[in-house]
């Protein structure tokens, strides 16, 4: 019996890692530079949380959630996104009456049962960030340059940024009702999911990605002739901000997103780095969320953006993330050579220099090749005679450079670091 990963689901070995952490850490340099703070939530979560926040007629809702039954009989999702996760965790602690506004960012493993093809899996893995607390247009701006500064950080190019606003709760529902009036007569030249959506949330049929919708989809009316004069003065306001902010973007009026807490602005990044897959991440105003799911009246804003995507634009840009590289292999040999290597790896390693040696009592030969292998930065060989007078030779494997020094760890520290 052999078991094989879960399909859809893949791991990371490490020679991958340094394009995940390059990623990671310039997701967590962002939110450090402008101030946002980390949260965790638990990977399940009640299903009725996703259902009701995400929407029941979404296609994450109906098709891609892993759900099952806790050993109670509770209905248990695993989490396919995590703005409804951060508006529950918002409302679990009270922070609405605590401390209202919050800037938070979250990074980790998201679920969906879709197809899985290039750049998405069934197990894939998010950052995001929310602004909770304020509807005021400058906020949108500030999550947008959030995005902007991440991909400049990381040095990816070929961006551009799709804006789009659907309006509250009432334009959308204005506007549903034109997409049904438009949709209604060509209802025999839609794919199936559409002529289901045509009944349940015609907006959803802007995100169908069937070649058959595609021609209608292209000619459907916008959104912005929907809002009211409030959203339309937000949108406005919206875009003066991110052109006083040097922030380029289109507008694309048929931009939606495909879940239904999604409230007047909407955004995706695309990158031409990725070619058809070209969406790095995506976001937009949720201001009806948190009281959908029972709290007070509160705005939020944020995107999300799956690292997936993230690590496969780097490599398509050539991106070299630095390797790290071992400091010293030592090549122990002979009874003592290796009792005083364990000793010396030890020693040094407390002093924050990492330190590998040949644990399988391998030839000198062996370990030599090996420390070739690896790459080390330094290499020092120690054998019994080295183990007595306390002398041994560091050579600098760059330059083939060899310097004689005595193995106590303050002259070995210098050595190595010069
Ligand atoms: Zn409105
Ligand atoms: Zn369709």
């Amino acid at each position: 019996m052999s078991y094989d990963r879960v399909r859809g689901m893949y791991d990371i070995l490490p020679d991958e890692i340094p394009w995940w952490r390059l990623a990671e850490e310039a997701v967590r340099e962002i939110a450090r530079r402008c101030h946002y703070h980390e949260v965790r939530f638990p990977v399940v979560e009640p299903t009725e949380l996703f259902s009701r926040g995400i929407g029941e007629s979404t296609d994450v809702v109906t098709k891609e959630m892993y759900t099952f039954p806790d050993r109670k009989g509770r209905s248990l999702t695993l989490r396919p996104e995590g703005t409804a996760s951060v508006a529950r965790l918002y409302l679990t602690h009270g922070l609405a009456a605590k401390a209202p506004f919050q800037k938070l960012f979250y990074l980790g493993p998201m679920f969906r049962y879709e197809k899985p093809q290039k750049g998405r899996n069934r197990q894939f893995h998010q950052y995001g960030i929310e602004v909770l607390g304020v509807l005021d247009p400058v906020v949108d701006a500030e999550v947008i340059g959030f995005a902007w500064s991440l991909m400049e950080h990381l040095g990816l190019g070929g961006l551009r940024l799709r804006l789009n606003s659907i309006g509250c709760s009432e334009d959308r529902a204005t506007y549903r009702e034109i997409l049904r009036e438009f949709f209604a007569p060509s209802a025999d030249r839609m794919c199936a999911d559409c002529r289901r959506r045509l009944l349940e949330n015609p907006l959803r049929i802007l995100d169908c990605k069937e070649e058959i919708c595609q021609p209608l989809i292209a000619g459907a009316p916008g959104s912005m002739d929907s809002l009211c004069p409030e959203c339309a003065g937000h949108f406005a306001a919206v875009r003066q901000w991110l052109d006083r902010l040097g922030l380029r973007y289109d507008i694309d009026p048929r931009l939606v997103r495909g879940l239904d807490y999604y409230t007047r602005t909407v955004f995706e990044l695309v990158s031409s780095d990725l070619g058809a897959q070209d969406t790095l991440l995506g976001g937009g105003r949720y201001d009806d969320l948190i009281e959908m799911l029972g709290g007070p009246p509160t705005p939020g804003i944020g995107f999300a953006g799956g690292f997936e995507r993230l690590v496969l634009a780097l490599q398509e840009r050539g991106c070299k993330p630095p390797i790290e590289r071992l400091d010293l292999y030592l090549v122990p040999f002979g009874d003592e050579g290796r009792r005083a290597g364990l000793a010396l790896a030890g020693t040094l390693r407390k002093r924050g220099v990492s330190v590998d040696l040949d644990v399988r009592g391998r030839s000198l030969r062996k370990q030599l090749e090996a420390a070739n292998e690896m790459n080390a930065r330094h290499v020092l060989v120690l054998g019994d005679e080295e183990a007595r007078t306390g002398r041994g030779k560091v050579k600098e494997m760059d330059t083939g450079v060899e310097r004689e020094s005595s193995l106590d760890v303050d002259a070995l520290i210098t050595v190595l670091g010069g």
